[in-house]
Order: structure tokens, then sequence, then C-alpha cells
């Protein structure tokens, strides 16, 4: 059940949108589905910009004052907009600013990775509120896995304060086809393939379901929270497996079956560093993840210390500095550094961003392989100025980027 706006503003301790007491509990319940297609560009605008005046609207939608006023209006009576206080060093009287009001509905989002994942209750601008781990193998299968993703967030929407849930996002280790939410031929996600993961989810909450792919979700969060001034970016998961995520000219490269970024089902280049070409979990050989993957390092490992070690042992390995560990990191940054200094050379990105848990753990291990092979390989142009880092966003930049994600789905964007 619904609050009355009143209610929802005092428990999140906004300020109140409006005087006159004209609000009523059927304006609040709307969503921004039910907006016409003036409001919802108007919405739209303001969340790009962060907050405008009247004057400002009336100079970037062209509308008159009149038409402005009363999208304005109903952008405030369904408590989507909320007055942000006066411009500062405006001259003569001060013009109030209005800006999206992030407590009027919550997003649901779950970063699902091999291993485990990440359950995250956010606001509409997109503020991780609450956070929750739970661990799940990707291989028990969609039943088991979205079991699992349901009950952490039903967990999380107990805390909800009577808003309503707007939207839900769900990213996944593996190839997902964007617009129909449905994963398609997943190399290692047995069970998987061909499900409607969106058709699913969608009855959970009743609300708009975003379904992406892992490393393309962090892409997405990197550049909203850590990137925000640029348009090109190469982010790169190394976790269980290898994929990688295309941002170019400030979109997410899908590719025509949503298959973009699958780096690690490249053919590698081991040139120098080794000579075998190991079996790879896709059933191929040779690929970048069967020597750069966290399964592939506890593989080697395991038969470097004679005793099975799996990939989180690798990650308590490499933080404790084992010496082993540390060898063979930065042997699989060499090698997948041989693999990016393509891509760079390809894509011409801004800066290249490396997260999930082994490139989390191994910090400048990996880093300083992988560097030493793009700087080396790629094209000069591309590599002027170009930064390779590990994400400072990592384990949450899943998290945001559904979440923006699943914000742009719901509240529009200018551009749509
Ligand atoms: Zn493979």
């Amino acid at each position: 059940m619904l609050l009355p706006a009143a209610a929802v503003h005092a428990a999140r301790k906004g300020p109140t949108s409006r005087e006159g007491g004209r609000v009523t509990t059927t304006l609040t319940q709307q969503t921004p589905a039910d907006l016409d297609a003036g409001a919802a560009y108007l919405l739209a605008l303001v969340r790009a910009h962060g907050a405008l005046t009247r004057a400002q609207m009336n100079v970037m939608t062209g509308w008159a004052r009149m038409t402005v006023t009363s999208r304005l209006e109903q952008l405030l009576a369904t408590e989507l907009l909320t007055p942000d206080g006066p411009t500062a060093g405006a001259r003569g009287r001060p013009a109030t600013r209005y800006r999206l009001a992030p407590w009027r509905a919550a997003l649901m989002v779950a970063d699902v990775g091999a291993l485990g994942m990440r359950l995250a209750r956010c606001d509409l601008a997109s503020v991780v509120e609450e956070t929750l781990d739970r661990r799940c193998l990707i291989s028990d299968g969609p039943d088991a896995v979205l079991a699992v993703v349901r009950d952490g967030l039903e967990q999380l929407a107990a805390d909800l304060d009577s808003r309503p849930v707007w939207g839900v996002g769900i990213s996944l280790p593996g190839p997902v086809e964007f617009l129909a939410g449905r994963v398609v031929s997943p190399p290692i996600m047995t069970g998987w393939d061909g499900v409607a993961v969106r058709d699913i989810v969608t009855e959970w909450f009743g609300s708009p379901v975003l379904v992406d792919n892992d490393v393309n979700a962090m892409a997405v969060g990197e550049l909203a929270a850590s990137y925000p001034e640029v348009s090109d970016l190469l982010v790169v998961k190394v976790g269980t497996g290898v994929g990688a995520g295309i941002i170019s000219e400030g979109r997410v490269l899908r590719g025509a079956a949503g298959a973009a970024g699958d780096i690690g089902h490249t053919w590698a280049d081991p040139s120098g560093i080794r000579s075998d070409v190991p079996e790879c979990r896709c059933g191929k050989r040779g690929c970048v993840e069967s020597y750069v993957g966290g399964w592939a390092i506890a593989r080697d490992l395991s038969r470097e210390l004679g005793s099975e070690r799996t990939v989180d042992d690798v990650t308590d390995l490499l933080r404790a500095g084992e010496s082993t560990a540390v060898r063979l990191v930065r042997d699989a940054g060499r090698i997948l550094g041989a693999s990016l200094a393509t891509a760079v050379s390809l894509l011409n990105p801004s800066a290249v961003v490396l997260g999930g848990q082994i490139a989390a753990a191994s910090g400048e291990h990996l880093l300083a392989g992988l560097r030493e092979r793009i700087y080396a390989r790629a094209l000069p142009l591309a590599t002027r100025d170009l930064p390779i880092k590990v994400s400072t966003l990592w384990p949450n930049a899943g998290v945001h980027g559904l979440a923006r994600g699943i914000a742009d789905t719901v509240l529009g964007t200018p551009a749509a």
C-alpha cells in the first residue's frame, strides 16, 4: 500500500514539494509511465541537468511559459520533482530550482556473478541504500539462482518505508539479449540458454525489469560514478571468468546479439610467457580465460602447490602476497594485456578500468603485466595519456550501474 505524499516525505525527511495541499493520493500512486509525453520529457531533462529553474526549462524546451508551468505542476503533484532551494548568485529575485525527488520510490538490483551475488536497494538517484551478499553458484541453474535473488530482494524490500518499487535490475555473467531480457548461448551457464529472465522477474514486484551482462552493468556504473566526463571507456572484469564492457560515445556497445565484449573467449597470445594451450570452460582451447580467469589461476596454483585450490584461495593468497600466486597473476596480466592492446587500438578508450575478484585482490601485480603489454603493443596515439587502473567502485560498480540503467528505463532520458 502507498502512503500519501506527506507521509512519504516525513519518512524520508525530504522537503515538502508544494503548498496548498492539492496533492492527492491518486496522483502520488501514479508512476512515470502515467505521465504525458511532455511531462516525461521535462522529468528526463531535469534528471540530466541535476536541477533547473522554470526559466531554464523555458529556454531548454522552447515551450510556452504556460506549457512549462502545467507540466511542472504535474511533476510536483506526482511527487517526482521537488523544490531544491533558490539559485545562488542570481540577480533580482532568486528563482526556485526543481530536482528529482529520489525518495519517491525504490529500485531493487542484483549483480549476479559466477560464485555469488550482491543485492542492493537504491533510491531513484541510484544511490545505494543497503546491500546484501549471498553465495550461490550460477551453475546451479536459473531456478535455484533466481530463488536466491528473489529472497534477497524481498528481504531488502522489507525496509521500504512504504515506498513503491519502480524497477528491478539484474546482471548475469553471460551474454544477454538486452531488449528481450533473455540469456543467449552462455558458454558456462548450464541450463540458462534462452531463459527469459525479465519475464520471470517482472512478476515479483510488478515493475519494469532490466537484464544485462555483468560487465556491461559495471561499465555503466564506472562511467556514471568515476568517469562522468569521458564517453569512451573499456571496463574489464577479471573474476572467475574474464569479460569486457565497452562504452562507446557514452553508450554500452552490445553488438548484434549481445555478445560484444566477450574477450575472455578470444584467442590468447601467450608467446614468451608459456607454451601450453589449456582447455577452456567453453569447450575450445587457448582462450584468454583459460590462462587469466580465476578458475584457470586456481588450476595452475593447485598444480604448482600440489593441492586443490579454489578461486577464493587465489584471492586470499594474493592478498597475503604468496609468491606463486603473485607470479601466476603477473603472467596472467601480460597475457590479458596482449589482448587488451588490440582492444585499445580498435576502440581508443579514454581509460581502462579493471574490476572483479581477482583484479581487486591482485592490485598492482595484475596491472604491471597488463600495462607492459598494452603500452608496448597498442598504437601510441591510443595509449598516450591512457590511465589503466583498478576500479575504486568495486564491488559496487555492478549494482550502481544497474540502478542507473533501470532509473534511465523508468524515468527516461532526454535522448529517448
Ligand atoms: Zn573459452
